[in-house]
C-alpha cells in the first residue's frame, strides 16, 4: 500500500508538469454517464482501487497506469522466456548504447538511435551472427536515465533485447559473438551521427542467469524499491526518480524541466516491443496499455460508491490514496467516516495537512472521529 500511496504523490507531481495531458485527468475526472467513483476491495492482495474514473494509459508519464502496465508486460515476457526454455531454448541479453553528453537534445539522440538500430539489425554481418545464434526473435526494452547527480553526461537513453535463441553458448562463444556485433553497432552508430561507442560501454551480451535478472527487476516495483537509496547512484535518475526529487523540494525546477522533456520526447515511443511473430509463437495476447491501464481488476468486491460532490471532496483535500487505504485497512466504515470528515471541504473549510494526517492515523486505528 505504501507503494500505491507514493504513486498518487507522484502522478500529482506529474499533473503540474503536463497539465494538459490525460495524465493530468487520471483517476481524477469521472468516465461520462458514470454512476459515481466506485471504491473496490481486492481481499487477496490486500488492496483497494477505484473505478469509474478515467485512465491515460501513459507507460511513461503516468506512475500509476505504468505500475499496472508494466506488472502485465513482464508476466507476459517471462512466461514467453518459460515456454521457450521449456521447448530448450536459450535466453541472451544483449545491451546496447551509445555515448551521451550533457548538452545532448534528447529527441534528436533517440532518432539517430533508431537509426543506428535499423541499420544494425539489417547489417549482414550482424544477421549472420544472430543465425549462428539460432535466434528466432527477441523483445526490446527502452529505457532512460538521466546523469545530473552523477558525472553529468545528460540523458541516456539504451536499450535492452532479450534474444530468444535455440543455440547453448559458453562465454568465450558469447564474447566472439559480442566482439563481431560491436564493431558493427560502431560503425552503425558513426554512421548516425553518435559518434563511436567504446567496446567496454556501448555493448553488451549475457547469458540466460542474466537476462532472468534483468526482466525479475523491469519495471517500476524496482524503481520504486530503489528509490529510498537513490541519490547519486551510478545508474543516474530515472524519470519516475525527477517526479520523486520535484516532490522532494519544489524548488528543483531541473527535475521538473528534465521529465516534461523526457515525456514529450517518449510520448508514443514503444517501452516493450517483440520482433515480428515473436508473440504468436508463445500465444501472448495483442493488448494495448491503454486496455490493459483500464481493465478491472479480478476478485474484487465493490465496498460502495462515492458521489460526485464526494469525489470534488476528496480531490480538494488530495485524498485520492487515503481513502484507498482506508478502504484496505477498515472497508467502508472507514471510508464514510472519512468523507463524513471532509464534508467541510465544500463549505470552504481549510483542511491542512496535518489535519488530515490526524484523521487518518485515527480512522486507521479503527476509531470513529468524534
Ligand atoms: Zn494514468
Amino acid at each position: 500500500m505504501a507503494l500505491r500511496v507514493e504513486r498518487f504523490a507522484l502522478q500529482a507531481v506529474a499533473r503540474d508538469i503536463l497539465p494538459k495531458t490525460r495524465t493530468a485527468l487520471c483517476l481524477r475526472a469521472r468516465i461520462k454517464g458514470s454512476e459515481g467513483v466506485g471504491v473496490w476491495k481486492c481481499e487477496k492482495h490486500g488492496t483497494a482501487h477505484y473505478s469509474g474514473l478515467q485512465t491515460c494509459g501513459s507507460v511513461w508519464s503516468c506512475p500509476i497506469c505504468a505500475a499496472k502496465i508494466t506488472e502485465r508486460r513482464r508476466l507476459e515476457v517471462q512466461d514467453a522466456i518459460n515456454q521457450h526454455r521449456q521447448a530448450g531454448g536459450e535466453v541472451q541479453l544483449l545491451t546496447l548504447t551509445t555515448p551521451h553528453g550533457r548538452g545532448d537534445d534528447l529527441g534528436q539522440l533517440i532518432q539517430r538511435q533508431a537509426k543506428a538500430l535499423q541499420a544494425f539489425f539489417r547489417d549482414f554481418t550482424v544477421r549472420a551472427v544472430l543465425a549462428e545464434m539460432g535466434e528466432l526473435g527477441r523483445i526490446r526494452a527502452f529505457e532512460v536515465t538521466h546523469g545530473r547527480k552523477g558525472t553529468n553526461n545528460g540523458w541516456h537513453p539504451h536499450y535492452h533485447f532479450l534474444q530468444f535463441c535455440q543455440v547453448k553458448a559458453d562465454a568465450a562463444q558469447l564474447m566472439d559473438w559480442r566482439t563481431r556485433l560491436y564493431l558493427r553497432w560502431d560503425a552503425c552508430c558513426q554512421r548516425a551521427g553518435l559518434g563511436s561507442p567504446s567496446f567496454a560501454h556501448g555493448i553488451d551480451l549475457q547469458d540466460g542467469r542474466k537476462a532472468d535478472r534483468y526482466i525479475s527487476k523491469w519495471g517500476l516495483e524496482d524503481e520504486l524499491t530503489r528509490g529510498h537509496t537513490k541519490k547519486g547512484r551510478a545508474g543516474g535518475e530515472t524519470p519516475f526518480d525527477l517526479l520523486r526529487a520535484v516532490l522532494a523540494d519544489k524548488e528543483d525546477r531541473q527535475a521538473a524541466a528534465l521529465f516534461l522533456e523526457f515525456s514529450q520526447c517518449f510520448k508514443g515511443k514503444r517501452q516493450l516491443s517483440w520482433s515480428n511473430g515473436l508473440k504468436a509463437r508463445f500465444n501472448q495476447a495483442e493488448k494495448d496499455d491503454q486496455e490493459i491501464a483500464s481493465e478491472a481488476v479480478e476478485d474484487a468486491q465493490l465496498l460502495g460508491l462515492l458521489t460526485v460532490q464526494q469525489w470534488r471532496d476528496v480531490l480538494k483535500v488530495k485524498a485520492r490514496a487515503t481513502v484507498l487505504e482506508l478502504a484496505a485497512a477498515g472497508g467502508w466504515p472507514s471510508v464514510s467516516r472519512f468523507l463524513w470528515f471532509i464534508d467541510g471541504a465544500a463549505e470552504g473549510v481549510q483542511f491542512d495537512a496535518d489535519m488530515l494526517a490526524e484523521a487518518r492515523a485515527l480512522l486507521m486505528g479503527g476509531m470513529a472521529i468524534s
